[in-house]
């Protein structure tokens, strides 16, 4: 299977080089003008093949050769066109279903299965003669016979000052919606987007991940009367290209993804929306290393359409452009509930006597808490029962026998398990070194943390939210169906717990151990646990309840915490600016890096710096390394890095594309793995 881009009368090729086309398996191209252009663009500025940035952007049957699937619709007839209002009172289904085609035109059968609307109601109308099924190849339709279903709420000053600013825009812009956690963020990208359906435009919403906020979606059905795609890793190849074609025929009001949905075709674009534009989840982290965020803005000026990027803790690339009059800074300081944000205490920890992790103090918070008959939040940023097995008699620590690793603890399920790679192995009782009976835990996450709180607290619900927890389908939905029937209780968990819930009744959040993020070697420590604790912190007090948040340190005076504590996230993102700006890090310069990894060190450490050494150096172009990768061995492969630093992106991607034809001529390159990584955001 191959793309056809282009047709020449010649080749500087050999004909033998050449092949035949056997078969043209498309009569119209799969993909428009504009999303090939953005694919080249894409390809060249992360110095990735093209090929493999198509099989980024196109949905797997369709390279796989299949075609696009047509799928049955129905429509109304003349008859049911002219049926007087409220003819079908007794028939509640059927009335739903002439409704929904009056709003739309045309209904699918996917359509109908979202809807709940079963066969017999459909047949009934069809023996009715009232709807008939649709017989021309259907293609693009006007979805300008769009009704918000429910009713907007009325804006405060500032949510309305954004939607006025955003709807101003003719053209492209992008706009940073840096809105507080609970400013009411999403009702403003819904008022945006119901401007964008009346003009019969298309939006194109990213979030970080579908699974872990299923309530997002629900919030934008409940909103609009109007097909919405939905993309992400969740769906078969059938859905996510029926998905696919609804945004490109136009029949899609609203596409909602993840990461990859910034590739997808819109017939006609309106809008792009990116909600927490800070996390992670938007930089591919293998094969085509891209930024979603970053491809959307590029995309929306490509379409001459606004971008806004909406986050309480923007990352500081995006702060940056906006203190820098590049993109429209928009605020919401309040919260949208009147609730007043949350406090923030810290709990110096350095003498305490700590009960599995938990001060005195903070378990008294918690018992005060739930005895209020409130619901408290514990946050502590690592899975399984503990990070360390250790022999008290000979010292002993098990390791991942692939990686430079410690194997963690899962007490439940006897396991040691490997984070980084798929390795684990029965948890022993005796120490596999000098075979004592002295094998000790250090350390917590969240499964000792589950426990822990299960024995201070008998008689209270204990809810973990954690990887482990939430990997079957709906188990997420179904722990926060439970949190959302508001009886007291606690929750622990991961990260996950930071991202974009609506709690209303946690009024106490508890960090169970905030210095990880200080000490971490990676350049963007700080900045990452910044984020993460205010939106962790985000989650109390969201609702008519004033919420509090504590923090357990053994550094109460570091001066970043101290910044993000006493003052906000602007504050504190300002310092770490400073910071960056000091050592001219992103956004101040600009980085690119230069992996390999083989099955030992020598080969990918000969490679890089050979590449190194061949490439004309460019002043402006700082090269470190190559070094051995942080974790340096990692699932059986020993990993190596060459870091390119410069102050402006021009001689780097120059130096860039000269390194990628050495690289790929070098003889070492066949015997090992190497990928360029633009814009990296774990760089050491
Ligand atoms: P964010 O995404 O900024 O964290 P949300 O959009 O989840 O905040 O809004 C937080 C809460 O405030 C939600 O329960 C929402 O219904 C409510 N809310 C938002 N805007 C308004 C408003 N204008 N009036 C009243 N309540 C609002
Ligand atoms: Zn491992």
């Amino acid at each position: 299977m191959g793309i056809l881009l282009e047709v020449k009368d010649h080749s500087e090729l050999a004909a033998e080089q050449l092949k035949p086309i056997g078969e043209i398996l498309d009569s119209r191209p799969l993909m428009g003008d504009a999303l090939l252009a953005l694919s080249r663009w894409a390809a060249n500025y992360y110095q990735h093949p093209l090929g493999d940035v198509f099989s980024n952007v196109l949905p797997t049957l369709l390279r796989q050769g299949k075609a696009l699937i047509t799928e049955q619709r129905w429509q109304l007839t003349t008859e049911g066109k002219g049926l007087p209002e409220g003819a079908l009172k007794s028939a509640k289904k059927q009335a739903e279903l002439i409704k929904l085609l009056q709003q739309q035109k045309t209904v699918s059968a996917t359509q109908l299965r979202e809807k709940n609307i079963k066969r017999p109601v459909l047949n009934a109308l069809i023996d009715k003669g009232l709807i008939e099924i649709v017989s021309e190849n259907f293609a693009v339709l006007a979805s300008s016979h769009y009704s918000p279903a429910n009713q907007p709420l009325t804006l405060n000053e500032q949510q309305q000052n954004a939607v006025d600013s955003v709807n101003a825009q003719t053209g492209f812009g992008c706009f940073l919606l840096e809105g507080v956690t609970g400013s009411g963020k999403t009702e403003v990208y819904l008022q945006l987007i119901d401007q964008v359906l009346r003009q019969g435009l298309q939006a194109l919403v990213l979030i970080p991940e579908i699974g872990l906020t299923p309530q997002t979606f629900s919030r934008f059905q409940q909103r609009f009367n109007c097909p919405i795609a939905l993309l992400h890793s969740g769906l078969t190849d059938r859905e996510r290209l029926l998905a696919w074609q609804q945004a490109a025929t136009g029949e899609a009001g609203i596409i909602i993804g993840t990461r990859s949905a910034v590739f997808t075709p819109l017939a006609r674009p309106g809008l792009i929306i990116i909600d927490e534009e800070h996390d992670s989840s938007f930089k591919q982290q293998d094969g085509f290393r891209y930024s979603a965020r970053d491809i959307a803005i590029k995309r929306a000026s490509d379409h001459s359409i606004p971008i806004l990027l909406g986050s309480a803790t923007p990352s500081l690339e995006t702060l940056h452009n906006a203190l820098q009059g590049r993109y429209h800074h928009l605020s919401m300081t309040q919260r949208a509930t009147g609730a007043s944000s949350p406090k923030f205490e810290l709990l110096d920890i350095r003498n305490a006597a700590l009960e599995e992790g938990f001060s005195p103090e903070l378990i008294a918070a918690i018992k005060a808490t739930i005895k209020a008959g409130n619901q408290a939040l514990v946050f502590i940023n690592r899975r399984g029962f503990s990070p360390v097995l250790m022999c008290q008699s000979c010292g002993f620590i098990a390791q991942c026998t692939h990686c430079d690793a410690r194997m963690t603890v899962h007490y439940q399920q006897r396991l040691l398990r490997c984070h980084h790679c798929e390795f684990q192995q029965r948890l022993p009782d005796i120490c596999p070194n000098c075979s004592e009976r002295c094998l000790d835990f250090k350390g917590a996450g969240t499964e000792r943390s589950e426990q822990a709180l299960q024995r201070l607290f008998p008689n209270t619900g204990v809810i973990r939210i954690d990887r482990d927890t939430t990997s079957k389908k709906q188990a997420m939905e179904t722990m926060i169906e439970e949190i959302n029937r508001g009886e007291p209780c606690i929750l622990v968990g991961t990260q996950m717990l930071a991202k974009g819930h609506h709690f209303a009744d946690v009024t106490l959040v508890a960090i169970l151990d905030a210095d990880g993020g200080l000490f971490s070697a990676d350049f963007r420590g700080p900045e990452k646990m910044g984020q993460l604790l205010v939106q962790v912190a985000g989650r109390a007090g969201r609702a008519s309840k004033s919420g509090r948040v504590l923090i357990q340190t053994l550094q109460p005076e570091h001066p970043l915490i101290n910044a993000l504590v006493n003052n906000s996230y602007q504050h504190y993102a300002r310092k770490i600016l400073a910071e960056r700006q000091q050592f001219a890090m992103p956004p101040y310069g600009y980085l690119a890096l230069v992996r390999a990894d083989a099955n030992n060190l020598q080969k990918p450490e000969q490679f890089l710096q050979q590449i190194k050494q061949q490439l004309i150096a460019h002043q402006q172009v700082k090269m470190l390394g190559p070094l051995p990768a942080p974790m340096t061995r990692r699932a059986g492969r020993y990993r190596v890095q060459l870091l390119l630093q410069s102050q402006s992106r021009k001689p780097l991607h120059h130096c860039l594309q000269q390194l990628c034809t050495i690289a790929e001529q070098h003889p070492l390159a066949s015997n090992l793995r190497w990928s360029i990584d633009v814009d990296p955001i774990d760089a050491f």
